[in-house]
């Protein structure tokens, strides 16, 4: 087939780079798969840890302010520092976690489905449907004020003139944690809920813990029955779907017997842990879409894993790594198919599918990184490299026609 003219963008992606393993994955998930193909217009901001350092922090602020301005932001892995990252990087702050900072500064939920594949098998063996997990972005203990507390001691929380006593520490030291969330925030997380099992046609599930949490917890479960009844029951009996409330414990047990096929929404902390989880039962933390919607329209795509640092260390030693790359290329077409959309560029959005498909038919050609190698059914299964990973995508992109 004739090489075609490469596709051009009208308005720029915000390019939020990272850290370690997904920083290389990064540059050749650009190299071999965007940019042969694509006149690609990008903002770019480096989260890396150095670039962090060397702006205090600054470049995560700008970055998510970008977001803001062009509507669309994608995101690599960064290294959320701590006390060996300190060390490591020479910082001289332990800078708080980059998505934290931006989900606090563009607010939203964020989906999370599982990319599936033909030959790799959910461990679970009832789960033939993706279980997408709807993560409210915003406050809990991501925005906390935490800290240690001395014997003798003691802690009250102070609420405009109203002093409530948390623990007196009169006999041990301890620790103590301030968290909040808005009726705002709550809000919109329910609406974009419900918005979203309305626009993909799949009941919402939702839990809490308001049987101890008789107040914070119960906002939430009093929010989302409000927002249900004003706003989306009607639209949700017509297309024959359901939105049902558990306690977060009945929700869980409920799940892993389920046949998944529905949006489970989950308070901050539930959705980070529980989509490792799902990710995992899917297949792999790499074979899982994430994206924060926010509620005034602006979009980040990223990867839900890490940067991947063990792979990072045999990468720099010069040894070859089979890192899966799909979260990362899966960010970067949904973020530009989001482009697509919002520039009215189908050609772009043709070509941001085809790069989701030619990556899902070279896993189901057998050809997988060792993540999928380990769980895969095929029988001509061969495990590869990353970068081979890549560079056989890109060939099959090539032969759809690109
Ligand atoms: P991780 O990077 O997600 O990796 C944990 C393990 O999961 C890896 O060692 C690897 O297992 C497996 N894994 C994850 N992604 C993989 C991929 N793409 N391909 C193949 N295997 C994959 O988590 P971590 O090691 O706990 O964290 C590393 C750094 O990432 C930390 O500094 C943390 O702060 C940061 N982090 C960032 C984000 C984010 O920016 N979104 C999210 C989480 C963590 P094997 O070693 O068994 O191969
Ligand atoms: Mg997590």
């Amino acid at each position: 087939m004739e090489k075609q003219e490469k596709l051009k963008m009208a308005a720029p992606l915000v390019e939020l780079d990272g850290d370690e393993m997904t920083r290389i994955l990064w540059a050749w998930v650009k190299e071999y798969l965007i940019e042969p193909f694509v006149e690609l217009k990008t903002e770019y901001y480096d989260l890396g840890l150095e670039e962090r350092e060397r702006t205090h922090d600054e470049i995560t602020v700008r970055a998510a302010e970008a977001i803001k301005r062009h509507g669309v932001g994608v995101k690599c892995a960064t290294i959320t520092p701590n006390d060996e990252r300190v060390k490591e990087y020479g910082l001289t702050e332990m800078y708080k976690s980059p998505n934290g900072t931006i989900r606090a500064i563009l607010d939203g939920t964020v989906f999370r489905a599982p990319i599936l594949a033909k030959g790799i098998t959910p461990y679970i063996p009832t789960w033939r449907k993706p279980i997408t997990i709807a993560r409210h972005a915003y406050g809990d203990i991501y925005k906390n004020t935490e800290t240690r507390v001395d014997k003798g001691a003691s802690a009250a929380l102070l609420v405009g003139g109203e002093t409530l006593p948390i623990f007196n520490f009169k006999d041990t030291g301890g620790v103590v944690q301030g968290v909040h969330n808005t009726d705002e925030s709550i809000t919109s997380f329910a609406r974009a809920c419900f918005a979203y099992a309305l626009s993909t046609k799949q009941d919402l599930w939702f839990g809490a813990k308001d049987t101890i949490s008789k107040i914070y917890d119960r906002r939430f479960r009093d929010i989302f029955e409000d927002v249900y009844r004003a706003e989306y029951q009607d639209a949700f009996r017509e297309a024959g779907l359901e939105y049902f409330y558990s306690l977060i414990d009945d929700v869980i047990a409920r799940v892993i017997r389920s046949e998944g096929g529905f949006i489970w929404a989950c308070k901050n902390y539930d959705g980070d842990v529980m989509s490792d989880m799902v990710a995992t039962a899917y297949g792999s933390l790499a074979m899982m879409t994430s994206v924060l919607v926010s509620p005034h329209g602006w979009t980040e795509y990223e990867a839900a894993h890490g940067t991947v640092q063990r792979h990072y260390y045999k990468h720099k030693k010069g040894e070859p790594t089979s890192t899966n790359s799909v979260a990362t290329i899966f960010a970067w077409s949904g973020a530009l198919k989001k482009r697509a959309e919002l520039d009215a560029l189908p050609r772009l959005a043709a070509f941001a599918e085809a790069m989701e498909l030619a990556t899902l038919k070279t896993i189901e050609d057998g050809l997988m990184t060792g993540d999928l190698y380990a769980i895969s059914r095929l029988e001509h299964k061969q495990q590869v490299s990353s970068e081979t990973f890549l560079l056989e995508a890109a060939q099959r992109l090539s032969a759809i026609g690109y």
